[in-house]
């Protein structure tokens, strides 16, 4: 009797998990209906409107006549987003749908075999995104503008909005996102909010749409926290969030869509999807770098900056096994794993560090962190761990190590003086 009990329990257990694979795909026909009728009609109308001057067309033509020129570049940028995930959707619509003629699968096999394959692209995507659309209020633009007028009453001060203003308002912008980023990698609660996004095994524009929907909250009060710590005044804030959003979404831009994502030589200048892809890569040269959305300047302070590659191919995902089309594991499967390690922890202090400390970390061992593996890759190949800013940074050191080295020489030079005045 005794050992039968743990065979109910996996046969309960696996009908369970079929039963809710079952839900999961349901709801997924729901939401690809839903999410693409939506997105297709909107195009469509706003589209027809442009013809009147109106709907893209106006969008980009009427701030632009009122000298709002960032508002017409983030309408381009929004229209650009808009055209090119309806496109990635269509083409790999049309490529599956092309690979399946071929196949000799037939009747109900072969359109199994379809919404597998549809369902690795795009199915944790449409899932995320339903859920966004069903709770509108736990997304990140409400939770921000919600709690602005709490976080508003303790600024100690404000800065103007002179155009130096506005480079000194974006660059602390960039601050509290890099931070924002940065510590959803290396705090292992936080990782399990933001890990959702890592998981797709593809880029693609609709990734973007994977979010844990409570990391929200954490977002905005890290924004509100620096921003308003910092004096930034409010009034930028959405011209601010617009540009960095809207190039949010343009950097996971698929390969089939934009080769290498480089584009050419602006990323020498801007995050271009392919900083990006490096961002969302597991390889261990490219894990937890490249945090910031538009301009590079505070992962290249913070180090944290990593171009790719020609030679390191990346290999996009999360670190443990997991099926993409498991949508419940994708989105829970963190914050479980985190709940049975804090449970089986030993003592109230390693379970505070479970949930502190980066992920891969154990109280025998921080081996696996991201920091090490990278660590331990770049002393394998040093030829990888070369970058300008590690070139900078020789050279101050080196300097610095100069003026180290002269007082020594004064100090040898001193005695002969002596001397001779003796
Ligand atoms: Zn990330
Ligand atoms: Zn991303």
């Amino acid at each position: 009797m005794k050992a039968a009990l743990p065979d109910l329990q996996m046969i309960l257990a696996k009908k369970l998990n079929r039963n809710l694979r079952i839900a999961e795909n349901v709801i997924f026909i729901g939401a690809f209906a839903f999410v693409m009728y939506n997105l297709v009609s909107t195009y469509g109308v706003w589209m027809y409107q442009s013809i009147k001057g109106k709907g893209y067309l106006g969008a980009i033509i009427d701030p632009f006549v009122k000298h709002q020129y960032f508002v017409s570049l983030v309408s381009i940028i929004v229209i650009l987003n808009s055209t090119l995930v309806l496109w990635e959707v269509f083409s790999v619509l049309i490529r599956l749908l092309r690979q399946e003629k071929n196949d000799t699968k037939q009747g109900y096999a072969k359109y199994k075999a379809i919404f597998n394959k549809v369902a690795v692209h795009y199915k944790a995507s449409f899932i995320a995104m339903l859920a966004l659309e069903l709770l509108p209020k736990l997304i990140l633009f409400h939770m921000f503008w919600n709690w602005l007028p709490h976080f508003q009453k303790f600024q100690l001060f404000t800065v103007n909005l002179k155009w130096y203003s506005w480079i000194y308002g974006y660059l602390c912008y960039e601050l509290a996102s890099w931070l924002f980023h940065f510590s959803s990698h290396r705090v292992r609660f936080l990782w399990c909010l933001h890990s959702p996004h890592h998981a797709p095994s593809e880029m693609n524009l609709a990734v973007n749409w994977v979010h844990f929907f409570a990391e929200s909250y954490y977002s905005a009060f890290v924004r509100l926290f620096v921003l308003l710590l910092l004096g930034v005044n409010p009034a930028m804030f959405a011209a601010v969030i617009s540009i960095d959003s809207a190039w949010g979404i343009f950097i996971h831009v698929s390969e089939r869509t934009i080769g290498d994502g480089r584009l050419g030589v602006l990323h020498h200048l801007i995050i271009t999807p392919s900083h990006h892809r490096v961002h969302h890569a597991k390889n261990p040269l490219y894990i937890d770098t490249n945090f910031a959305n538009v301009l590079p300047i505070w992962d290249w302070v913070m180090g944290t900056l990593q171009p790719l590659r020609k030679e390191v191919h990346t290999d996009y995902g999360i670190s443990r096994e997991l099926d993409v089309t498991n949508f419940s594991d994708l989105y829970f499967g963190e914050l479980i794993l985190l709940y049975r390690d804090v449970k089986n922890a030993a003592g109230i202090k390693n379970k505070l560090l479970y949930v502190f400390m980066p992920p891969g970390w154990t109280p025998n061992s921080s081996a696996e962190t991201a920091g090490a593996i990278r660590r331990r890759f770049l002393k394998m190949h040093p030829a990888l761990a070369v970058t300008n800013r590690k070139k900078v940074v020789d050279l101050i050191k080196a300097r610095l190590n100069g003026y180290q080295a002269k007082p020594k020489e004064a100090e040898t030079l001193a005695p002969q003086v002596v001397d001779v005045v003796d």
